[in-house]
């Protein structure tokens, strides 16, 4: 069974390393596939037509369906140009994955403001420009679509001599969570990779063998494209050879002072092992996204007027390692505020996960509250405020 039969994927940068691998992948799993490639050197000098031309007939020899463009994505023009030739050739778009790039290596002190920008030009500026056009025409299209993204450690964690690459990939990675909750309305899922590969990028860093073959990165691309990894965005994974994992922030449970003064300097001082302690179970990026995805996305979607009839009421979540937020209902409406408003008919209070499995059910919410991990001013009216939504 082919996994991409009638769909058209878009790659970008696929004339040569980890784009040629992943468009020679799509094409065997039955996609129309565009090809794009400015093409030219690493730094992105001489442009050269016949580079994204030469996977097109590597993929036609083998018996795929594709189409050569070359586009830069760096320009707004090109980033349009580029979804119109899968408009034209083949009649819309279901996944584009971005991951055109180029190298200036310099240290921040010596950096001119030309290596600066053509570096975020490409990679952070590319991003945006292909993902918009693309997104506007999948939203057109109505069904629905795939983002995949190429940021790198070198942003997430940091490598030596690569401040504008290193910039542009973390500015990739958040970009993606962004999209994601952006897109998640119109069934377009946007998830990034950080990968690991032998190319010509990688060509002069010893500490990146042979044996990490771009082959070995699209597996995982295409998974994400595919209706494998449905509900799956806003999420970072990486590729090294065959190892596979997921990058994601954790936050230390972190202390909150109560009341409305602002901490003083010797407060912090006093305070700071327990804010930083990692030892405690962390709150990790995920409980907190998905909190807020259900309180301001999820809760609204969720509400049927006609179930909550004339109620009034309001919860105040008071959430100790996240952002809080009071929802409010109201003459068969509902308001996701964050902070206090007025004056609750309950508050619950507790750690993101903790509170997120209570009110979704999948926690019991009396036995959280008996064993202290969760506090409740008013139980009665939480459950009947959950039973509108998860009953
Ligand atoms: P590569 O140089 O072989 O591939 C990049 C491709 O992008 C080239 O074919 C190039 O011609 C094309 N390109 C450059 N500017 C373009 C533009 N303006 N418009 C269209 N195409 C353009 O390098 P690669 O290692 O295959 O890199 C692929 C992606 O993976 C890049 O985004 C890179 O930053 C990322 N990445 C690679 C590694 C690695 O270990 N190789 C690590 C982390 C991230």
């Amino acid at each position: 069974m082919v996994h991409f039969k009638n769909k058209t994927v878009i790659i970008t940068g696929a004339g040569g390393g980890i784009g040629r691998c992943h468009a020679l992948a799509f094409a065997k799993e039955g996609a129309n596939v565009v090809v794009n490639d400015l093409g030219g050197a690493r730094d992105g000098s001489n442009p050269d037509e016949g580079t994204a031309a030469t996977v097109v007939e590597e993929i036609h020899r083998a018996g795929g369906t594709a189409v050569a463009d070359a586009h830069s994505v760096s320009e707004k023009a090109g980033a349009k140009a580029i979804i119109q030739t899968a408009i034209e050739t083949f009649g819309g778009v279901d996944v584009l994955v971005n991951n055109a790039g180029i190298l200036h290596d310099r240290t921040i002190a010596k950096m001119s403001e030309e290596e600066w920008e053509a570096v975020i030009n490409v990679h952070l500026r590319g991003t945006y420009l292909c993902t918009q056009a693309a997104c506007q025409q999948m939203i057109a299209q109505g069904r629905s679509g795939v983002i995949v993204n190429t940021s790198s450690t070198s942003g997430l964690f940091g490598n030596f001599g690569q401040g504008n690459y290193g910039a542009a990939k973390a500015g990739i990675a958040g970009f993606t969570k962004v999209a994601a909750l952006e897109m998640l309305k119109h069934g377009i899922r946007v998830n990034a990779i950080a990968p690991t590969a032998k190319t010509r990028m990688t060509d002069d860093i010893a500490q990146v063998p042979e044996a990490l073959k771009p082959e070995h990165i699209s597996p995982l691309v295409l998974y994400l494209a595919s209706d494998l990894a449905a509900g799956i965005t806003g999420r970072i994974f990486a590729a090294q050879g065959n190892y596979l994992q997921e990058f994601y922030y954790a936050a230390t449970r972190g202390v909150k002072k109560e009341g409305s003064e602002v901490w003083t300097l010797d407060e912090i001082a006093a305070q700071w092992e327990a804010i930083t302690n990692r030892s405690l179970t962390p709150a990790t990026h995920d409980d907190l996204a998905k909190l807020d995805q259900l309180l301001t996305l999820g809760l609204p979607q969720k509400f049927d007027p006609a179930k909550a009839g004339e109620l009034k009421s309001g919860i105040y979540f008071h959430v100790t390692d996240g952002t809080d937020y009071t929802i409010l209902i109201e003459s068969g409406n509902i308001r996701a505020l964050p902070g206090r408003k007025g004056v609750p008919a309950a508050v619950i209070s507790g750690d993101a996960r903790t509170i997120y499995n209570v009110f979704t059910g999948q926690e019991d919410m009396p036995a959280a509250y008996r064993s202290g991990r969760i506090k409740i001013t008013n139980i009665g009216e939480v459950m009947r405020m959950q039973q509108i939504f998860f009953s």
